[in-house]
């Protein structure tokens, strides 16, 4: 089983995924969606390529971005056509577990937020258990019990669900390892672990840069590609079985909010403009009236190459964001 990673303190740290401790500066990052006050920068690793933010945040800081800042407290984040939106991509969400799993069984959605994918994956015949140590609509929070690390214990039995999901979770944690190895202790053999998270090694990522929506500082730590997330999961034994990219509920938003971000300012203003009122920021400033009346003005005219290049890029293979859905080997 992986070490834990080095304290952050250090000023070094291990690569989660390939265990290097060699890192390139790519480029400089303040928070364009929340306003937590700092500067970071997005490093990568020189051996794997995977991202991460540096400083790392200190698991207080981590927990304070999340509490009431991220959800509402009934767990939404966006305004009610948009959660509208979202509860019907959980439906969307669930074909390839579904597809994989042999029938429906038991089934934990690990950050689980507003729970829309909870509630499809409910219709279409799983036993489903949310937990989401930062949202309230989590019925079962209490399931999970944070160390001063961040790291979780999860109070279920050794092998006991047959599925379990983490849709854009995996790169909020700090240590991922000790909590894939606490996930993968209550998932039964032959069970599916699913990562949703977005793509750095994606032709997007690389052209917006500090200006790419969902690169998220200070709350993204880990920015993973399909490549060393595997390689991530091998050293658990877990073989990748499936990997799909296609994501309308994120992908052409995110190129559209990206490419606004070139040219109104690298403030996310669309993005500020369709998240729930009840949401604060940090500095209480959620959109700047120039800004967002100049992404009001494009809109019309970059929507729709959004949606373009999105299919364009999916075409050859570069999306936003993918998902992999992992095994775990019956023996071993
Ligand atoms: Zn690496």
């Amino acid at each position: 089983m992986p070490t834990p990673r080095q304290d952050a303190a250090d000023h070094t740290f291990q690569c989660p995924c390939c265990q290097g401790t060699e890192f390139t500066d790519l480029y400089g990052v303040t928070d364009t969606n929340q306003d937590v006050p700092g500067k970071w920068s997005i490093v990568a690793c020189r051996h794997c390529g995977l991202g991460a933010l540096w400083p790392m945040p200190t698991p207080q800081e981590t927990s304070d971005f999340y509490e009431g800042q991220f959800y509402t407290s009934d767990g939404k984040r966006f305004s009610s056509l948009v959660e509208r939106l979202r509860h019907f991509a959980g439906y969307a969400r669930g074909r390839t577990l579904n597809r994989l799993a042999s029938r429906p069984g038991l089934l934990l959605d690990y950050g689980s937020g507003a729970g829309h994918f909870a509630s499809a994956q409910r219709a279409s015949g799983w036993e489903v258990h949310t937990v989401d140590p930062y949202s309230a609509a989590s019925q079962e929070a209490a399931r999970a019990t944070l160390d001063n690390r961040g790291n979780p214990t999860l109070h279920y039995p050794d092998a006991h669900f047959d599925a379990i999901s983490l849709w854009y979770v995996l790169e909020h944690i700090l240590d991922p390892q000790a909590t894939l190895a606490e996930l993968l202790r209550i998932l039964k053999p032959g069970g599916i672990l699913l990562l949703a998270v977005q793509d750095f090694s994606s032709i997007q990522a690389r052209v917006f840069r500090d200006k790419w929506l969902i690169l998220d500082p200070p709350r993204h730590i880990w920015q993973f590609a399909p490549h060393n997330l595997d390689s991530f999961l091998l050293r658990f034994g877990m073989p990748r079985v499936a990997l799909t990219r296609s994501s309308l509920e994120f992908g052409p938003f995110t190129i559209l909010q990206s490419a606004l971000n070139c040219l109104t300012g690298n403030r996310n203003h669309l993005f500020r403009m369709l998240k729930h009122s009840a949401l604060p920021t940090k500095s209480g400033n959620r959109a700047s009236l120039p800004g967002a009346i100049a992404s009001l003005i494009a809109l019309p005219a970059l929507a729709p190459l959004s949606l373009i290049t999105y299919f364009a890029l999916l075409a050859v293979g570069s999306s936003d964001v993918f998902t992999a859905y992992y095994r775990k080997p019956h023996h071993g």
